[in-house]
């Protein structure tokens, strides 16, 4: 029987070292003219979709997009040659439950939520799908930058946003107005609490008002009869795992037979067991990269008081049987053949580092069982797919040239993923440390 230990998780955590050979050199963003043609040579190409790894082959951009790319591809002539030779290019991997928030209060708001959107795509991270904002001033602003990136050059990650979560309200009639509200003020998507405060039948009005304005549902969940009740409602993504027990065959044949995705968050419920000591990885090079972002919380949770309150938490021992729980709920539901994408609730409350995380949230799904393709697929193709970005995800013609290019194969070593020699955004290469 496959089985996990949160022991095993946080001492496998702790081993983590530097893998990476991240140089801290900041080449400037350069944006290459319209109509510019770019061409990556000699590399590995892993195009998201789960088919072999195409070795020695090009992939040509121009105008953010690619324009071709495989093994016999011809360089078009005026273009500009990048020799790649002996490194990996990935779609840029795509956070299917990201929170890209204001935590920093004493920053201006756009200032700290474009130092988290270059955060993320410092760490091969180039798409943020927000499942949830605190504010409408803070969701106006995070639509103002989503609707400023398909103009002009990206220096930073993309973000989609569902607005704040619906929860917690009295009628039917409340919850279609807020669902209608959200879509007036344009958000990509509706997210949902399930819990006790609302009935079965507000969360079937509010599954199908947003169906109606032409929108997807992704709800959070904890238990596996919170997530059947809003699957026969219709909802169209899981935002975390089940974790109160085994998924059975009817959750899967319903997920399956609506192609409805199923996103982890292992790096969520990590967030809530591993801070009752010093975690080891606060000493890593990799880690230490985001910084200028995390060592506001990082001296929080450094603080022996903090540490405490969590160890004395009864909460934490639930949760640690929780992430045991949803581990072994994934490996279930990836063999089973259900659609499983990358998210990690990044972004909101202590410690969930936006940008490390979804590389641990990756190197856990392969912990859990999943091959290194498969974790890949859920981090790009698949993310895509559930959130509904067509553009995004996987490397082929007409789709985004956002790109993780990688010293080494991660197909080998998952960790290899931490071997960043570059991140491209709409054709445009970032800078390397892009923080600040
Ligand atoms: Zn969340």
């Amino acid at each position: 029987m496959f089985r996990i230990s949160t022991h095993i998780v946080v001492g496998w955590l702790s081993a983590l070292v530097l893998t990476g050979s991240l140089g801290s050199t900041r080449s400037a963003a350069q944006a290459p003219p319209d109509g510019a043609v770019t061409a990556l040579t000699g590399v590995r190409i892993i195009d998201g979709t789960g088919r072999p790894a195409i070795e020695r082959g090009t992939i040509v951009m121009s105008g953010g997009r690619i324009t071709a790319a495989g093994a016999s591809v011809q360089v078009p002539a005026g273009a500009t040659r990048v020799d790649f030779a002996g490194k990996t290019v990935m779609p840029g991997m795509i956070n299917a439950h990201a929170h890209v928030q204001n935590q920093t209060k004493s920053m201006p708001m756009r200032d700290d939520l474009v130092r988290r959107l270059r955060l993320y795509a410092s760490y091969g991270i180039t798409t943020a799908v927000s499942l949830g904002q605190v504010s409408t001033g803070e969701q106006a602003e995070v639509i103002r930058l989503r609707d400023e990136q398909d103009r002009g050059a990206l220096d930073r990650a993309r973000v989609y946003t569902s607005g704040p979560s619906i929860r917690g309200l009295k009628t039917v009639e409340e919850v279609r107005q807020a669902v209608d509200r959200y879509v007036d003020q344009k958000v990509d998507r509706i997210k949902t609490h399930v819990t006790p405060q609302m009935t079965p039948d507000q969360y079937a009005a509010l599954i199908d008002q947003a169906h109606r304005r032409g929108l997807r549902v992704a709800a959070h969940i904890f238990t596996l009869d919170e997530a059947k009740m809003v699957l026969e409602r219709g909802v169209d993504l899981i935002a975390h795992s089940v974790r109160d027990r085994d998924v059975d065959q009817a959750f899967i044949n319903q997920l399956k037979d609506r192609n409805v995705g199923y996103i982890p968050t292992l790096t969520r419920d990590l967030s809530l067991v591993v801070y009752q000591s010093t975690p080891a990885f606060f000493k890593e090079p990799f880690f230490q990269r985001g910084m200028a972002v995390y060592r506001e919380q990082v001296e929080m949770i450094s603080q022996a008081a903090f540490q405490q309150k969590m160890r004395e938490n009864p909460q934490t021992k639930v949760i640690e049987k929780a992430l045991e729980q949803g581990t072994r709920n994934l490996k279930l539901l990836s063999d089973a053949g259900v659609t499983i994408a990358m998210g990690t609730d990044s972004g909101t409350d202590e410690g969930r580092w936006q940008g490390y995380f979804e590389q641990v949230e990756v190197e856990m799904m392969v912990k859990a069982g999943l091959t290194p393709m498969q974790a890949i697929v859920a981090a790009t193709g698949a993310a895509a797919q559930v959130s509904r970005l067509d553009h995004l995800g996987t490397i082929a013609i007409g789709k985004a040239a956002d790109l993780l290019v990688l010293d080494a194969n991660p197909l080998q070593d998952i960790r290899n993923l931490r071997q960043i020699n570059s991140v491209w955004i709409a054709g445009r290469r970032m800078g390397t440390t892009g923080t600040n």
